[in-house]
């Protein structure tokens, strides 16, 4: 039995289903699949930061006497070579999102697929309610699973060890520039493993839960990209954190749980990708200069401009931030949830079709277990309440280093000091959130 280890958001070696289900003559490849890479700009960062993987992977099989081919093709013309190659059959692990789903199946009229749980927790096709439905709201779902989140440890995958590399042409490495991309600089605590972000948290996790909405503290475990690409599991994760006595961790793997959530709601509602989850129909603006004011961090208010431009120059953007920027394109802008999903899916670094789905629905009031549509963030108040004095908002805006921290969190306020020139706010907050309050209202009626 010769067969291919196709490693694609998995790139570990430890906690590995693939490495642990194969049986015994394996080759291990990585596809730069030119299907997603033709979509992306660049300089994406992913594309660097996956680059980076793959290579510490290659380096991680070899010390384990295995190798990596590396592909960058078209994943249905790699396998149908490898098919001729005599291979028989392919194991990976499962991808729930559109695109994976038809390549999947695509590459299973070629070769046998067998697929494996290893990128979440649990298992989407489990955990239904007693009457054999899915769960649609979170804590029923998350209190259901008591048993896994009060358990002290989750079982691993252990790795094959009689695994045997088979002779193949292990050399071929593109570079980034081959394939069209350029190398860009990547934020500092993408250098570090994803176990050394889990030690420097160890220390915060206490204060995990009264500190993480403060986005100028950094506060939260930052393991979000890591644990996107599969540098680690969710399970290694959840058993690091376990294995302390003292560490007070509930609230974190809380969190670790909203992720399981909403890949258990995709997975069941498909349908939520491109349409309201809860089927409301919204007669959303169209104002496109708005959008690319959102887009482009020139909207007037400082902290959503602020937080756009982070995201635009790094790729990251703290949890609460991203709440505030939806609920400003959603309530405030009224612009369809799936523009913001789509302008999160081309820059976050930590792009995840579940959570991002989920996280943009319920920040829109469309989703599964969302805010309630009278939620609306005001901006302003945000700002004042977890930036106060405004060190996020200026260490992005350097140029307003000596502004008096205030202004930041008044409705053109910065316009007070002849010194600064920011754009007037394209909204009137109170005015903008009585109309989507107006509008979801008549939504609503129209449903029932
Ligand atoms: C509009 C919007 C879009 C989002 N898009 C994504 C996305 O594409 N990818 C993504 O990983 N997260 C997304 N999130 C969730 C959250 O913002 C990030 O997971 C978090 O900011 C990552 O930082 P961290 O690793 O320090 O998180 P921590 O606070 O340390 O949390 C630990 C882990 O728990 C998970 N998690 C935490 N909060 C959530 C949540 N609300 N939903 C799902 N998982 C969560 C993540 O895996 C995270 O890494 C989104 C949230 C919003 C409001």
């Amino acid at each position: 039995m010769r067969q291919i280890l196709w490693f694609r958001r998995d790139l570990r070696v430890e906690d590995s289903a693939l490495l642990s289900n194969a049986n015994k003559d394996v080759l291990p490849i990585f596809i730069f699949d030119k299907n997603i890479l033709k979509s992306l700009e660049k300089d994406d960062k992913r594309v660097t930061f996956i680059y980076k993987s793959v290579l510490e992977l290659k380096k991680k099989l070899q010390v384990l006497n295995l190798d990596l081919a590396i592909f960058y093709d078209e994943p249905k013309n790699v396998f149908e070579k490898l098919k001729k190659d005599g291979f028989d059959e392919v194991l990976c692990s499962v991808d729930f999102d559109s695109y994976a789903k038809n390549r999947d199946e695509e590459i299973e009229a070629i070769l046998p697929v067998k697929r494996f749980i290893d990128s979440f927790i649990l298992n989407p096709m489990s955990h239904l309610k007693k009457d054999n439905t899915p769960y649609k709201v979170f804590t029923p779902f998350y209190k259901s699973l008591n048993i896994i989140t009060q358990s002290y440890n989750i079982e691993e995958f252990k790795a094959n060890e009689n695994l045997k590399k088979i002779d193949f042409d292990y050399s071929f490495i593109p570079t980034l520039e081959d394939m069209g991309f350029a190398t860009v600089k990547l934020p500092d605590f993408l250098s570090k493993s994803a176990v050394e972000l889990l030690e420097e948290f160890k220390t915060k996790v206490n204060d995990y839960q009264e500190q993480r909405d403060y986005f100028y503290i950094d506060a939260s475990s930052k393991i979000s990209v890591h644990l996107r690409f599969g540098l680690i599991s969710p399970k290694q994760v959840f058993n690091y954190f376990k294995s302390f006595n003292f560490v007070d961790c509930e609230f974190f793997i809380r969190e670790i749980f909203w992720r399981e959530f909403y890949n258990y709601i995709l997975f069941h509602f498909p349908q939520s990708e491109k349409n309201n989850f809860n089927n409301i129909e919204i007669k959303w603006s169209s104002n496109e200069d708005d959008f690319l004011k959102w887009c482009e961090g020139k909207t007037g208010v400082p902290i959503i401009d602020a937080a756009m431009v982070h995201l635009n120059n790094t790729g990251l953007m703290h949890n609460r931030l991203r709440m505030v920027v939806a609920s400003f394109l959603t309530k405030n802008l009224f612009i369809d949830w799936k523009r913001g999903e789509e302008y999160f899916a081309k820059k976050l670094l930590d792009y995840e079709a579940s959570s991002n789905i989920g996280s943009w629905q319920w920040s829109s009031s469309t989703g599964a277990d969302s805010a309630p549509y009278f939620r609306v963030f005001n901006p302003y108040s945000q700002s004042q309440k977890f930036d106060k004095d405004a060190i996020f908002i200026k260490s992005v805006f350097k140029e307003f280093e000596n502004v008096d921290a205030k202004l930041f969190h008044i409705e053109n306020g910065l316009q007070s000091n002849l010194f600064v020139e920011y754009p007037k706010a394209i909204v009137d907050i109170k005015l903008s959130r009585q109309r989507a309050i107006d509008r979801f209202k008549e939504a609503k009626n129209e449903q029932s």
